[in-house]
């Protein structure tokens, strides 16, 4: 028996099924406190169907992947091709939310395309980006997504270079709702907020720009992260963590201020055990303290698959509470 396989785990039923999908672990910035894809170790390249070179991100290969594939090689980056089987896999395993992040996916020109497929085959898709490349390729995703995210960590420039983002994160999200505002979206609108010791003290601020500016659209959901010290976020954690009383008093705090507002808080408890990840060389995720590899998506059939979710039923039930947020309930 694995630790997953609990008897039963309450309201299991009615879950929804959320996973995470990256397309790439490629991204323009490196925040400090980033806990997404690995970046690609090297490329390589490989010829196209035209004949022509493209030159295709490897990755390297931890000791589970290793254990699962039998192989120390590097893995590709998947191709289109892959990562819609992959999609109708998880479809068919009864995956109906897919929430497509990464590295930063809108980097690689094959998302829109994953999108459109993903709404196609029937899965709602949530895409989180890091908004620099959005103003060029909002017209391509809009109208296939439920929810769009996007970060917020200060209610200026500084702020968001002081946390460790570019600052120029600050400009494209206030300009992107901006557009927003005049042209009203069909889709929910998210924003995150990592909360650390840098910006704890521009919270409110934050809050302040986000919904009570006339000159933005207000998100649907402010979901609000405490500062997590896994993989990146290891080695800044001396600067950035703040604990959990403290991150529960800024939360009650905001929700005092901000009583209309659907604030969705996430905290380090609330984060483990609560993600499957799909990596951009398609392996299956789960994570603990750490994150690990539990399936070769490419490879595995679905019984197998079947059996390893059902192996790992309590982080299904826990990646569908971590995104209540997302279904209109749980939020507050
Ligand atoms: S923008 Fe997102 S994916 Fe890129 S480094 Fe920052 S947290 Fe990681």
């Amino acid at each position: 028996m694995t630790r997953e396989n609990e008897p039963s785990v309450e309201g299991e039923k009615d879950s929804r099924f959320v996973a995470d999908f990256w397309p790439t672990g490629r991204c323009d910035m490196e925040c400090p406190f980033c806990y997404g894809s690995d970046a690609p170790s090297s490329t390589i390249e490989m010829e196209n169907l035209d004949g022509g070179l493209n030159r295709i991100p490897l990755y390297s290969v931890t000791s589970e992947t290793e254990k699962i594939t039998g192989s120390k090689e590097r893995r590709p980056e998947m191709s289109i091709d892959q990562m819609k089987h992959v999609v109708l896999k998880l479809k068919e395993v009864g995956v109906d939310t897919l929430n497509i992040g990464g590295g930063e996916p809108l980097l690689r020109r094959e998302t829109p395309e994953i999108v459109r497929f993903a709404s196609q085959v029937g899965l709602e898709v949530y895409v989180s980006t890091n908004a620099t490349y959005l103003a060029r390729r909002y017209v391509e995703i809009k109208d296939n997504i439920s929810v769009l995210g996007l970060p917020f960590d200060g209610s200026t420039p500084q702020m968001n270079g002081l946390m460790g983002r570019n600052e120029y994160v600050f400009h494209n999200v206030q300009n992107f709702l901006a557009f927003l505002k005049d042209t009203q979206p069909q889709h929910k609108l998210k924003i995150g907020t990592i909360v650390s010791r840098i910006n704890m003290d521009d919270i409110e601020a934050i809050g302040r720009l986000l919904f009570q500016s006339s000159q933005i659209y207000s998100p649907d959901v402010w979901r609000i992260y405490q500062f997590e010290p896994l993989k990146r976020g290891v080695v800044n954690r001396e600067m950035y963590e703040i604990g959990d009383s403290q991150f529960g008093q800024i939360c009650d705090r905001l929700r005092a201020l901000f009583p209309e507002v659907m604030i969705s808080p996430r905290s380090n408890s609330d984060h483990s055990n609560a993600y499957f990840f799909i990596t951009p060389d398609g392996m299956l995720q789960a994570v603990h303290s750490r994150h690990e590899s539990i399936a070769d998506l490419l490879r595995i059939d679905k019984d197998d698959l079947s059996r390893v979710i059902t192996e790992h039923k309590k982080t299904k039930f826990k990646a569908s509470k971590n995104r209540e947020w997302m279904f209109g309930s749980g939020l507050g």
